[in-house]
């Protein structure tokens, strides 16, 4: 009998998971973070449940993580190695999942619309035209 696939972590457990391995296993340090300035910050602990939400979405956090993390190129982000496929001298990364800003399911929707959508320039057919 194979075993049962691993359930995937959410935007917010993934940033959780990041931040517990940052501070080298350490809720508590976790906790006690203070640098601000990394994009991750916000979204470092589980809010509570009556604290307000936040305006921003967790997997813009990770976006924008992953392009610190890459120098602000996108094309880096995109062709980033951590998958949770990776092999050596690569390790999996957490955030590779949402590293490009959204949740994969709908970045795939998104993708397969544009797809089926086309694009028509003034002066452009897209009629196949025979050669003699
Ligand atoms: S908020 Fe940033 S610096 Fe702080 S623990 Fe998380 S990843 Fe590390
Ligand atoms: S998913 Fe890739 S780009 Fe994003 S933080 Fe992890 S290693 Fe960096």
């Amino acid at each position: 009998m194979s075993s049962p696939t691993p359930r995937k972590l959410g935007a917010q457990e993934a940033i959780r998971k990041f931040c517990v391995a940052c501070m080298g296993g350490s809720y508590l340090l976790v906790a006690q973070c203070t640098e601000s300035a990394c994009p991750l910050h916000e979204f470092r602990q589980s809010p509570a449940p009556d604290a307000p939400k936040t305006t921003r979405p967790p997997v813009r956090a990770i976006r924008r993580q992953c392009l610190a993390c890459c120098c602000g190129d996108r094309a880096r982000v995109r062709a980033c190695a951590a998958s949770p496929a990776c092999k050596e001298p690569f390790e999996p990364c957490v955030l590779w999942r949402f590293r490009l800003g959204s949740r994969p399911e709908i970045f795939e929707r998104r993708k397969k619309k544009a797809r089926s959508t086309l694009l028509t320039l003034p002066g452009l057919t897209l009629e196949k035209t025979e050669t003699a």
